[in-house]
């Protein structure tokens, strides 16, 4: 066994149906008392549920959240905050409303209870995203940490088919990243496994039966596994196309995820044998075709499987390819430009992987 550093991060979850009515206990254990519910336009009613149960803790709904978290809406969020006096945060929803919940308090260090309705696992991690200018920022910071995840399945079945299965597949990312992160270790590899089998054997469960409440709480808990291994370990190649392509062409995120994980794993493949162990057994496939398995899992799901479908232009891949090799993170295998190159062709034009043959700049097939 190589040798490693386990740093375990204080982590407060609730879970299960209709434990979202913890949540003023939750926020009385803080010591909370003028909490701000904050949610996308979209998740307006659930707010509203948040507000009708916390009763006088809450001193408003803030339903303004939007993608990426945009420095203007932080702002205007930070004018409530100081307007109410406000003393905690309730973010329920998704990576955007946990987003903004995030920046206020890397702003002004307010405690956040957070209640995640989707699979991205923001929740669980300290790392904090702004965009300024069209650019956006990352870090790092204990304090965004929320102090409780209330994770209650019961929220989760409205959720649409294609946010359940891209945010899904998002969760199977940091999972996938983790097992072949620089830092890793045999406990977040547990973690990794663990959380590879609960999403892949509940997405096509929840498309079939988006109501049943057995399979939407396997999602949730592999969502829950797959924000710790993204809060504790550093993440890849993977993350880092996803950041190049939703940074720079304004992709959507979860759908970018979706579409790029099986063309980082087939690049990475032959360079992280112990990952690929791992993730053929959570996904009960030969190791020789983990890459093409996660491909045909996205397709029968009937989401995108390349960036053509969801707004990448061909005329953009050479700069794409010149982009991801700058600053690369920590990778396996070395970021070759002209690999890279064919990788965002195969992704941009949604080809299955090819089994055994390792993504070269040459290959024309
Ligand atoms: P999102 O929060 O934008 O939600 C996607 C859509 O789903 C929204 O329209 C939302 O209103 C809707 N929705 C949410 N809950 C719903 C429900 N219960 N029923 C019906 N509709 C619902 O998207 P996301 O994929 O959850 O998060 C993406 C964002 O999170 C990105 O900005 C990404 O960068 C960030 N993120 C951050 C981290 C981190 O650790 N900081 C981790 C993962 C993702």
């Amino acid at each position: 066994m190589k040798s490693f550093l386990y740093e375990a991060q204080a982590a407060r979850v609730i879970f299960g149906p209709g434990e979202i009515k913890q949540v003023q206990t939750e926020l009385e254990k803080i010591s909370a008392k003028r909490a701000l519910v904050i949610s996308t336009p979209g998740q307006e009613e659930l707010a509203n549920k948040v507000s009708d149960l916390i009763g006088d803790l809450c001193v408003g709904i803030h339903a303004k959240a939007v993608q990426h978290v945009p420095t203007e809406k932080v702002e205007k969020a930070l004018e409530i905050v100081r307007a109410l006096h406000v003393d905690s945060l309730v973010p329920i929803g998704g990576g955007s409303s946990i987003g903004l919940a995030k920046a206020i308090a890397l702003n002004t260090s307010l405690p956040i209870v957070a209640i995640p309705t989707t699979y991205a696992g923001s929740e669980m991690t300290p790392i904090w995203g702004l965009t300024e200018n069209g650019i956006k920022k990352t870090g790092k910071d204990l304090v965004v940490k929320p102090k409780t995840v209330i994770y209650d399945p019961n929220l989760t079945v409205n959720l649409p088919t294609l946010v359940t299965v891209t945010s899904g597949m998002n969760a199977i990312a940091h999972c996938v990243e983790g097992l072949y992160a620089e830092n890793v270790n045999p406990i977040i590899s547990l973690l990794a496994e663990e959380g590879i089998r609960a999403l892949h054997s509940s997405l096509p469960a929840i498309l079939a039966d988006p109501y049943n409440i057995e399979v939407r709480s396997e999602a949730l808990y592999g969502c829950w596994l797959g924000g710790t291994v993204l809060g504790s370990v550093g993440m890849a190649l993977h993350h880092k196309l996803c950041h190049v392509l939703g940074g720079s062409y304004n992709l959507p995120h979860a759908e970018t995820h979706s579409v790029m994980l099986p063309y980082a794993i087939w690049y990475n493949a032959a360079h992280a044998s112990k990952a690929i162990k791992s993730i053929a057994r959570a996904l009960r496939v030969e190791e020789e075709d983990v890459a093409g398995s996660l491909f045909d899992l996205t397709e029968s799901l009937g989401v995108p499987t390349s960036l053509a479908e969801i707004g990448m232009k061909e005329s953009d891949l050479d700069q794409a390819a010149e982009l991801a090799v700058k600053n690369p993170y920590y990778n396996p295998r070395s970021i070759e430009q002209r690999a890279i190159r064919k990788l965002l062709e195969y992704a941009f034009t949604g080809k299955r992987p090819l089994k055994g043959i390792e993504i070269q700049g040459e290959i024309n097939s």
